[in-house]
């Protein structure tokens, strides 16, 4: 494989095409938006500066990584493609029309692989002519930083191409682990769980935002406490996914909190939004609980 489609510049778009230039391939980096391409670039620039102060990088490797990359807002630029790797907005309409359009526009060896966190790989397969050649790659945020990926393996899918994509992600210096395709997968099926029984602690009063936060961080040795993480992820996101869960296993255990419900109506979706269950002040690293959770 020497040519990768990446499809989608936000933050995990940008993040893999990185990875895949510094580590040789040929990158073309696409998205509907041009000011995100710009914004990409910018990121990508600046995460391999950022390196190169490390002294991970040297200043020539990241000038080559850089030029193994264009940007296109046109899809049709797939055609040379071995691989493409989906990371747009987490939405099953705009994904099943895409895979339509890149099953017809690619090459008929091309793998088609999405970096979905929830949506089913087999049911993105099905709506192409080679779903034995869908597959999911789930890259972790950031993913120039983070290992893991969790290689999807859809109902279709072959163990030729899971074989070449656990191989390739060995070869970007990641760790891939091979899991099945049911709701969740896998991080977010323990995940999400967890975050929700966090939401579920806070509003049943057992503790405070920053009492279940130490007690995950100092008990359990996670970097960050629960209520922070879902934050950091947003809790729209944490919302749909644990909708995912619970219409995919028709079980009570994964309802959403109601709180959670609650507080993505009103529009207070974590970082993105300037407050969840914390509140973020640009440029301010403090982490300050939001005024409604603190203690009367
Ligand atoms: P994002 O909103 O930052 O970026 C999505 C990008 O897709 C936008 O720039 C948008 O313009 C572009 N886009 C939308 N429709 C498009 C189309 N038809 N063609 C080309 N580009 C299009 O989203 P993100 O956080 O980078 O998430 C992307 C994917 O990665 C989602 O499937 C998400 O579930 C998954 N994911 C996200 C994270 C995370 O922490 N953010 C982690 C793992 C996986």
């Amino acid at each position: 494989m020497k040519n990768i489609a990446v499809i989608g510049s936000g933050t995990m778009g940008n993040g893999i095409a990185h990875v895949f230039a510094q580590n040789g391939f040929e990158v073309s980096l696409i998205d509907i938006n041009q000011d995100a391409l710009n914004r990409a670039m910018a990121t990508i620039e600046k995460n391999m500066d950022r390196q190169v102060s490390k002294g991970t990088l040297t200043e020539a490797d990241k000038k080559k990584a850089l030029s193994n990359l264009t940007t296109y807002t046109e899809l049709s630029n797939v055609k040379k493609a071995d691989l493409v790797i989906e990371a747009a907005t987490e939405n099953l309409t705009i994904k099943l029309d895409l895979f339509k359009q890149l099953d017809n526009l690619c090459q008929p060896s091309t793998i088609l692989a999405s970096n979905t966190s929830s949506i089913s790989i087999t049911k993105i397969a099905a709506v192409t002519k080679r779903p034995a050649q869908v597959i999911g790659m789930h890259f972790m945020n950031p993913v120039p930083v983070m290992k893991l990926v969790e290689v999807i393996r859809g109902y279709a899918t072959s163990d030729a191409v899971t074989e070449q994509i656990m191989a390739l992600s060995k070869t970007l210096g990641k760790i891939p682990v091979e899991v099945n395709d049911y709701p969740g997968f896998v991080a977010n099926r323990i995940l999400m769980p967890m975050i929700n029984e966090a939401i579920i602690t806070l509003f049943e009063g057992v503790a405070g935002v920053e009492e279940i936060d130490t007690v995950m961080k100092l008990g359990m040795a996670h970097p960050m406490g629960p209520l922070q993480l879902a934050d950091f992820i947003g809790l729209d996101v944490c919302l749909s996914i644990l909708n995912v869960l619970h219409d995919g296993f028709g079980n009570p255990k994964y309802a959403p909190c109601p709180l959670l419900v609650n507080m993505v109506e009103a529009g207070y979706k974590g970082v993105k939004t300037g407050e969840g269950f914390y509140q973020y002040t640009p440029g301010s690293k403090d982490l300050v609980v939001a005024p409604r959770f603190l203690k009367k």
